[in-house]
C-alpha cells in the first residue's frame, strides 16, 4: 500500500488512552474477570428524562432534515442566554457555532488559527486531543507543565516563559482533565492579559464549567467577550450526562465562526436538529439535578482521595473540579504504564496511566471516579493488597 498522508502519520498511536484501556478491560471482562471501571470520563447516570423526551418529540415532529450550519436559531438563543448568565456577557448570534461534541470543537478551533510551524502552548498533562490536533496541523508544541506542587494549576509565569514570536495560541482547560485542577480567576485574568498584550489567541475548553466543588467558574473569555481573541468551548456531555449525543458549542470572534462554518459545510454539514432540540431542553430545563449530582460527586471525590492517600507509596492532591483524581505513584518505583497495567491484570481495577495525557503525566495515574462509593472502596482495598505485595 502507498504511504498515508503525512498529516495522518503524525498522529501518534493510542496505546494507553481511555479507549485503549477500555478495550483491554472489556476483553478481560469477556474472559470472566471482574473489572472495576475508572478509565472512561463520563457520568454514570443516564441523560435526564426531559432531555431525551425533547429529542424523541422533535423526531416525531419532523425535526429530521438538514439545518443551517451554525445551529438552529432557538438553540443559539439558548446559548446566548446561557453565556450571559454564566459568564456575564451576551455573545452575538454570529459568534456561536453548534458542534457535534467537544472534540470536534477543539479540532475546529485549532485548525482555524494554526499554520504549520506556529507554536501552541498547552498544559501537560492535558486532554490528548490538543496534542493530537497540533500534530495533525504540524504546529509546534510548547507545553506548560501542570505541576503537582501548584495543585496542577497553570502558572502564568510558566506561560510567559514559553511565549516566542511564533506563539499563536494558548490552550486553557479549567476545570482540567486529567487532574481536576481549577485555575484561579486572578491567574486566568493574568493569562488573558498576557494574550492581549502579545496578540495571541486563547482557546478556553470549559467543558467541565458546571462541575466545580467550591469555587465559582470563571471564563477568561470575559476579557474580550469572545470578540477578539478568545474561543470558548462548552458542551452538554459532562454536566448533562450526554456524552453519546455529541453536542457542544463554540463562542468566538465572528470572523472565526464564519470561516469554521464554511469548513463545516463540507464535512459534517450540521448538527442534527433533534439533537439541538435536546440541547435547548438541557439549557432551558431543570438545572437542580446538576447540583445534586455534584453533591454525590463530592462524596466520591472525598472517598477516593482519602482511599488513595491511605495506600502505600501513593499520594493524591484534592481535585477542585470535574471527576478525576490524579495520584502520584512515583514512590512505588514503577512506571505509570506498568503499574496501571499490573493493577488492571492483577486486581481488575481499570485506570489510566498519566502519560496518556502527555509526558509530564509520568509518575501519575488517572482515576475517573464517576462510580459508586462501594466500587471506590472495593477498588481501594484491592489496590491496597496488591501494593503491599510489590
Ligand atoms: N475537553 C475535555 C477537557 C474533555 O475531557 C473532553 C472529554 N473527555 C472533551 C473536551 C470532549 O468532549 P466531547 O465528549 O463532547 O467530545
Amino acid at each position: 500500500m502507498k504511504s498515508l498522508a503525512n498529516a495522518m502519520s503524525r498522529i501518534p498511536p493510542d496505546e494507553c488512552g481511555p479507549f485503549a484501556v477500555l478495550g483491554k478491560a472489556t476483553e478481560l471482562e469477556r474472559q470472566g474477570k471482574k473489572i472495576l471501571h475508572f478509565e472512561i470520563g463520563q457520568p454514570d447516570y443516564k441523560s435526564p428524562e426531559h432531555i431525551s423526551k425533547a429529542a424523541i418529540d422533535a423526531i416525531k415532529d419532523g425535526y429530521t432534515g438538514y439545518v443551517g450550519t451554525s445551529g438552529i436559531y432557538d438553540f443559539k438563543e439558548a446559548i446566548q442566554d446561557e453565556i450571559e448568565t454564566t459568564r456575564g456577557y451576551r455573545p452575538n448570534l454570529d459568534q456561536i457555532l453548534v458542534v457535534p461534541g467537544g472534540n470536534t470543537g477543539i479540532f475546529l478551533a485549532m485548525a482555524s488559527v494554526l499554520n504549520p510551524g506556529d507554536e501552541v502552548i498547552y498544559p501537560n498533562p492535558s486532554f490528548p486531543t490538543y496534542a493530537l490536533a497540533a500534530h495533525y496541523l504540524d504546529a509546534k508544541h510548547a507545553f506548560v507543565p501542570a505541576k503537582e506542587k501548584n495543585d496542577f494549576r497553570l502558572s502564568p509565569a510558566d506561560i510567559i516563559e514559553r511565549i516566542t514570536d511564533k506563539t499563536k495560541l494558548i490552550v486553557i482547560n479549567s476545570p482540567q482533565n486529567p487532574t481536576g485542577a481549577v485555575t484561579k480567576k486572578a491567574e486566568l485574568e493574568e493569562i488573558a492579559a498576557i494574550a492581549e498584550e502579545k496578540d495571541i489567541f486563547i482557546f478556553s475548553d470549559e467543558i467541565y464549567s458546571k462541575m466545580l466543588y467550591d469555587e465559582k467558574h470563571y471564563s477568561c473569555s470575559v476579557q474580550d467577550s469572545a470578540k477578539e481573541r478568545t474561543i470558548l468551548l462548552d458542551g452538554m456531555a459532562k454536566a448533562y450526562a450526554m456524552t453519546g449525543w455529541r453536542l457542544g458549542y463554540l463562542v468566538a470572534p465572528k470572523e472565526i465562526i464564519n470561516k469554521m462554518c464554511q469548513f463545516v459545510v463540507t464535512s459534517y454539514s450540521c448538527v442534527p436538529p433533534f439533537i439541538q432540540k435536546a440541547g435547548i431542553a438541557a439549557l432551558k430545563g431543570d438545572q437542580t439535578f446538576i447540583q445534586k449530582n455534584m453533591t454525590v460527586f463530592r462524596k466520591r471525590r472525598d472517598a477516593i482521595v482519602k482511599g488513595l492517600n491511605s495506600l502505600p507509596n501513593v499520594s493524591c492532591v484534592t481535585p477542585q473540579g470535574a471527576f478525576y483524581a490524579f495520584p502520584n505513584i512515583t514512590k512505588t518505583g514503577m512506571s505509570s504504564i506498568d503499574l496501571a497495567d499490573r493493577i488492571l491484570q492483577e486486581t481488575g481495577v481499570a485506570c489510566l496511566p498519566g502519560p496518556a495525557f502527555g509526558e509530564c503525566g509520568e509518575g501519575f495515574l488517572r482515576f475517573s471516579y464517576s462510580t459508586s462509593l462501594e466500587i471506590i472502596d472495593e477498588a481501594i482495598e484491592k489496590m491496597r493488597i496488591f501494593l503491599e505485595t510489590i
